[in-house]
């Protein structure tokens, strides 16, 4: 679905991304691990679509997206990709519901057809009695499930996360882990979350290790396979 080939990154003589590939699939959790420094979220943001890389490619189905003019970038971005930060960034003047339909709006759906799904996606991520609360009227985890609902609005393939946990509680932090897992299975979306987080592990299909610029491990978690013995199976001979 995404596939990053070369991708350089320097900031003066710093240079924080070395020759990077990597390819995200559909349907999976990727968590990018590593020590502070290491270019995870320089990678995050230019494997969003929010960053340009110094060179190097990055395809979304098939098509390189690094030589897309600014509006036809904002426009696919808006489209097609997710976003959750480590804080929510939801507008204070407005509703759970208003911030979450805002982006389908900017995508050109009514207001009316746009608070509607605002308010499914709501019921989805558990905030049905959230709904008309503004940002400062709702604690930490709440606010950060409206900032996934508003991820997920205009129904993209992939979601990148900053450190989406990184300011919440351990509570906090392990339903939004269950509830991106959540989404996941039901969705068929692609998260790709950077943290420091090693308990997010548990809920991971491919753990992505960086230092200096590079990715030193990519594996793929070995999923646990569990056989029921007590099915009751028929004999087809
Ligand atoms: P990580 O997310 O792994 O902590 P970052 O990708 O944020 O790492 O940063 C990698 C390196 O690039 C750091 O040394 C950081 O200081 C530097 N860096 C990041 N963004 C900029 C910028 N806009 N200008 C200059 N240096 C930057």
């Amino acid at each position: 679905m995404i596939e990053l080939q070369n991708i350089n990154k320097s900031y003066g003589n710093l240079k924080v991304l070395s020759d990077i590939n990597l390819k995200i699939g559909e349907n999976e959790i990727i968590t990018i691990l590593g020590p502070s420094g290491a270019g995870k979220t320089t990678l995050l943001q230019i494997a969003g679509t929010l960053d340009t890389p110094d060179s190097g490619h990055v395809i979304y189905d098939g098509e390189d997206i690094v030589g897309f003019k600014d509006a036809r970038l904002s426009r696919y971005r808006n489209r097609n990709i997710g976003f959750i930060f480590q804080f929510h960034q939801l507008l204070q003047e407005f509703s759970a519901c208003e911030n979450v339909a805002l982006p389908a709006m900017i995508a050109g759906m009514s207001k009316s057809k746009a608070m509607q799904k605002a308010a499914e996606l709501l019921d989805i991520v558990g905030l049905s009695e959230r709904k008309s609360h503004k940002p400062t009227e709702m604690s930490g985890g709440e606010r950060q499930r409206t900032a996934i609902a508003r991820a997920l609005i205009n129904n993209p393939k992939v979601v990148f996360a900053d450190e989406p946990t990184g300011s919440l509680d351990s509570h906090n932090r392990d339903e939004i882990y269950s509830l991106i897992s959540k989404l996941k299975s039901m969705l068929g979306i692609t998260f790709v979350i950077v943290t420091h987080d090693l308990t997010i592990t548990e809920f991971a299909d491919r753990i992505i290790h960086m230092e200096d610029g590079k990715i030193t491990d990519n594996t793929p978690v070995e999923q646990e396979i569990i056989i029921n013995t007590d099915t009751d199976c028929q004999e087809t001979v």
